[in-house]
């Protein structure tokens, strides 16, 4: 690892008495800077994950300690003041960094907002860039993750193995009743966003034996070599068994499966939503799937997961009438925003957010650190 130079110490603004014993019982240099940073919205999995790549990091460094600390608690207006006196801050996906958070965060002495994800659509950059704070992320950690969890959500739509794994631990062994699926075999298969994940996703879908429709605002080479053909947002709508959305949430792509979409759409299509939830419009999705126009829909993502995602909600009353409607469809199968969720990429998104935090704390700014937004 590379070892912080002394020129940098400067970087750590505050230095206590806690600081101070930080230091020793790291043995550091009298000079050694304290990097103080606050996660955010942590479960037991951040930690877990965190507290011995911070510690292997400690052990190797002489002039700084980088100390994290953890809530549970999210980011907004209201917790925004747990970050005075740190240097930087650990968001995830659901924290919120709106302009008047981060005038809070950097009237609190925050310097660095640390995206620990790829995703940064809740983060105002023109009011980071007011507020002087620089925003970094991991822009990428695993798009094998994101991709295989697509084609197990696709798989578990079509071949409705949620809804028969239920019927067989209940002793029910029978075919009946709304188990049968396609071949995805011959069936033409939509790509929307053909950036790191939909790429790999082309290639598992090519697997298959698909045909393979593809669209984005740019064209990929490596899509086109492997028999991927773009074509119209519209073509997909019209012409594709199964629509991947894979861009990003921008509000350009904000609401792209929406009520006007549903005519244009062809009959039993299999909608899957890895990216973000913002991507459709829910209410236009469950009346696509009421009347029959879209067969099913795997979904990662939810336009207002903020308020449950991340959180044992089994003991209490989800009362948000949406999300009830999904949850009580069978012809939708979702999961909790853990596309990402694999060994291999949390230790990705764990060492890159290290990384980035070590950068800032040498001095690096704006645009020179390495994954800046
Ligand atoms: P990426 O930036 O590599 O690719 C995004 C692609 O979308 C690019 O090719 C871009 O040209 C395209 N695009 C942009 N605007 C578009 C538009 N208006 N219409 C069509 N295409 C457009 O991103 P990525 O790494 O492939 O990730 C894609 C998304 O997946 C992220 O933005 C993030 O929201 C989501 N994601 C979800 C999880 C999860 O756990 N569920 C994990 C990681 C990423």
């Amino acid at each position: 690892q590379t070892k912080i130079t002394r020129a940098t110490k400067t970087a750590g603004k505050r230095d206590d008495g806690a600081s101070e014993s930080l230091r020793q019982s790291y043995r550091r240099s009298d000079d050694a800077v304290v990097f103080k940073v606050l996660c955010y919205d942590t479960t037991s999995w951040v930690r877990e994950n965190f507290e011995p790549q911070v510690e292997a990091f400690n052990q190797n460094q002489e002039f700084i300690v980088l100390k994290m600390d953890y809530t549970a608690d999210r980011l907004d207006v209201n917790t925004a003041s747990y970050a005075v006196g740190y240097d930087g801050v650990c968001l995830f996906v659901n924290d919120t960094a709106s302009a008047d958070v981060l005038q809070i965060l950097s009237m609190g002495g925050v310097g660095v907002i640390c995206m620990r994800c790829a995703g940064f659509d809740r983060v105002d950059l023109n009011a980071a860039k007011t507020f002087g704070l620089d925003v970094v992320r991991v822009p990428a950690y695993s798009p094998y993750a994101v991709a295989e969890h697509a084609i197990a959500l696709l798989m578990s739509v079509n071949r409705k193995t949620h809804s028969a794994n239920t019927r067989v631990k209940m002793a029910n062994f029978t075919l009946d009743s709304g188990l049968l699926g396609m071949d995805i075999h011959g069936k033409n298969v939509g790509v929307m966003g053909t950036g790191k994940i939909g790429q790999i996703l082309c290639s598992i879908v090519k697997g298959f034996g698909a045909n393979l429709l593809v669209y984005d605002v740019f064209e990929a080479d490596c899509v086109k070599e492997m028999g991927g053909k773009y074509v119209s947002k519209e073509e997909i709508y019209q012409i594709c068994d199964v629509i991947f959305l894979m861009m990003p949430l921008l509000p350009a792509t904000k609401h792209t499966i929406n009520a006007d979409v549903l005519p244009l759409l062809k009959k039993g299509v299999i909608i899957i939503n890895t990216s973000r939830g913002g991507l459709i419009d829910t209410t236009a999705l469950l009346d696509g799937i009421k009347s029959g126009i879209i067969g099913g829909a795997g979904l990662d993502v939810y336009e207002n997961e903020g308020d449950y995602f991340f959180q044992d909600w089994s003991a209490k009353n989800v009362d948000d009438p949406v999300l009830q409607q999904l949850l009580g469809n069978n012809k939708i199968v979702m999961t909790a925003h853990q596309a990402f969720f694999t060994r291999e990429a949390i230790d990705k998104i764990v060492s890159t957010t290290i990384e980035n935090i070590q950068e800032y704390s040498e001095g690096i700014r704006g645009k020179d650190l390495s994954n800046s937004v």
